[in-house]
C-alpha cells in the first residue's frame, strides 16, 4: 500500500533508516533520495530550526553517483 506523496518515506541512502522528509529533516537529495537527519548533521549540514530549512547543505559526495549522467 502506497502512502500519499506528502508522507512519502525512502531509505537513508547513507545509514538506510526510513526518513520522511518531509516530516523528519531529512536532508532531500532528490525527489527518491534523501539522508536522514542524524546522517546529515554527520556530513557537516546545519538544520536552522527557525527558518526550518537546511542552512548548509551536508556533504553528500560519495553517496549518490546515481546522479552524476557520466555513470548512467
Ligand atoms: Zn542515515
Amino acid at each position: 500500500m502506497r502512502r500519499s506523496d506528502n508522507e512519502s518515506v525512502f531509505p537513508c541512502a547513507d545509514c538506510g533508516a526510513e526518513t520522511a522528509a518531509a516530516l523528519e529533516r531529512g536532508f532531500a537529495i532528490d525527489t527518491e533520495t534523501v539522508i536522514c537527519f542524524d546522517c546529515a548533521m554527520q556530513r557537516g549540514g546545519h538544520w536552522d530550526e527557525e527558518r526550518a530549512l537546511w542552512s548548509r547543505e551536508p556533504d553528500i559526495l560519495g553517496l549518490v553517483p546515481l546522479l552524476d549522467p557520466a555513470h548512467r
